[in-house]
């Protein structure tokens, strides 16, 4: 898949859905951001999990945010289908 220059990374809150943080990196290329992301490690279930392309060209990478990770990890009654209920 062709990436739209520059090339644009947002990391959004599986749980929450809230954009952690956006890299813009006209230098880089989609090689150079998996390699950055280590993603080349991951598994192909896990990268279609985590990775998603939106139309406009936006790599949108789905992690955990600080808040969900810590309220995951004390009260993991909370996660029903992985979705935090807040
Ligand atoms: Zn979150």
């Amino acid at each position: 898949m062709k990436v739209v220059c520059p090339l644009h990374i947002e990391y959004i809150c599986r749980h929450c859905r809230q954009k952690i943080g956006e890299v813009r990196r006209p230098d880089w290329s989609l090689a150079d951001a998996e390699a950055r992301l280590g993603v080349s490690e991951w598994t192909e279930a896990e990268r279609l999990d985590s990775i998603r392309m939106n139309p406009s060209g936006t790599m949108q990478v789905y992690t955990v945010c600080d808040y969900c990770h810590h309220a995951a990890k004390e009260n993991p009654e909370l996660l029903v289908e992985g979705k935090l209920l807040q």
